[in-house]
């Protein structure tokens, strides 16, 4: 029997990542980052390259070593990567390497030597977000070093890339000017000798929206677990978690009693109280007291008060409710049930950090 759990159904996956596939001439890299967007590195990463992903995409080191002692033979681009790691433990797997900086090259060159074997690196250009990349002056003396590096033959650049801002946000300009600054850092890519066979821009919403940002790779991430990156559309994706949990106690309270810490809510009446075992250990936002939605007995019902580290509570007012019950947080929304869109939009926050914290915390991961 079990008391709280998150189910990932690995169908959705494949299917969301068939359905990706067949919308791009492009190879497709399944991001897998942060234990899979909390739905499982591994299995996220299987399920993914079972329905046609060509690569994995992950931000730290440890994130791509595990995939390749999982056995996991695919290429993968690992891109977070702060000084002083053993780069050349990534090399020697196999791993690709996401650069953007000299210091960086520096280090991939070191860790070449060590593994003795050239890095594959994807060189990475700011064209706007200001987070990883090198600026667009940075970029000539990255691309002169890269270059004379692989000349040397202790370095192969594999893929030129970069990130969108606004994505999300169809029809956005920044988008069309971040397109622009690509394709001028691609010229002087060429002209500084370079050939790299990846070329890469596109996030979930510019690979369902944008076609011409596809070049020869895309990297979704969110709409391989089912979600949307763009509010309001569905793409005919299928979300792939299911967070809930079963009913621990109930219990018949006066009207005017304050529930949880702090007593935020009071009843108005009579009600019958259930108590659900999940909190913000588990991923629950401490934001949703008041305000996160939550199925039981087939309706949709409001936490009531706080939510605590380990629990939080519901008014059911006259419904039966009783321990054993399961309380659905969010799921694919098929049943009525609420999706992780409801919650964000409840909490003030984007479906990403609801699967990822909840997915992620103390609550058994099952697998369908
Ligand atoms: N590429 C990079 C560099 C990322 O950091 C991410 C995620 O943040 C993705 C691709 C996938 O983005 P999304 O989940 O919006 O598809």
């Amino acid at each position: 029997m079990w008391q709280a759990e998150v189910r990932v159904d690995l169908d959705a996956i494949r299917d969301n990542v068939a359905r990706l596939r067949s919308g791009t001439s492009a190879e497709l890299m399944a991001v897998v980052k942060g234990d899979g967007y909390g739905h499982g590195m591994v299995p996220s990463a299987r399920a993914a390259l079972d329905a046609g992903a060509d690569w994995l995409g992950v931000c730290t080191l440890d994130e791509a070593l595990t995939l390749r002692r999982a056995g996991i033979t695919a290429p993968v681009l690992a891109w977070l990567l702060a000084p002083g790691l053993p780069l050349h433990e990534g090399v020697a797997a196999g791993v690709d390497l996401g650069a953007a900086s000299l210091p960086q090259l520096d280090e991939m060159i070191e860790a070449s030597r060590r593994a003795d074997r050239p890095a594959r690196l994807h060189l990475k250009i700011d064209t706007g977000l200001s987070r990883g990349g090198a600026t667009v002056a940075d970029w000539p003396t990255l691309l002169e070093a890269a270059a004379k590096a692989q000349a040397d033959g202790l370095v192969e650049v594999v893929g030129v890339w970069s990130h969108f801002v606004y994505a999300d946000l169809p029809g956005h300009p920044t988008t069309d000017r971040q397109l622009a600054i690509f394709h001028e850092g691609l010229a002087m890519v060429e002209r500084a000798g370079l050939r790299p066979r990846y070329r890469h821009l596109a996030n979930s919403a510019a690979t369902l929206t944008r076609p011409d940002t596809h070049f020869d790779l895309v990297r979704p991430g969110i709409a391989v677990y089912g979600l949307s990156p763009v509010a309001g559309e569905r793409f005919g994706l299928r979300p792939a978690m299911t967070g809930r949990a079963r009913v621990m106690l109930t219990k018949r309270v006066p009207e005017g009693t304050g529930v949880s810490y702090g007593h935020t809510y009071t009843t108005g009446r009579e009600a019958n109280l259930a108590v659900v075992p999940l909190g913000y250990a588990d991923g629950v936002p401490r934001h949703a007291s008041n305000v996160g939605p939550v199925q039981l007995g087939g309706k949709r019902r409001t936490i009531s008060g706080r939510v605590c580290m380990d629990q939080f509570v519901l008014d059911c007012g006259e419904d039966a409710v009783a321990a054993g019950d399961v309380a659905t947080l969010f799921g694919s929304g098929a049943d009525g049930e609420p999706t992780a869109d409801d919650w964000a939009e409840a909490v003030g926050t984007i479906n990403y950090e609801i699967v990822t914290r909840f997915g992620s915390s103390r609550v058994p991961r099952v697998y369908d």
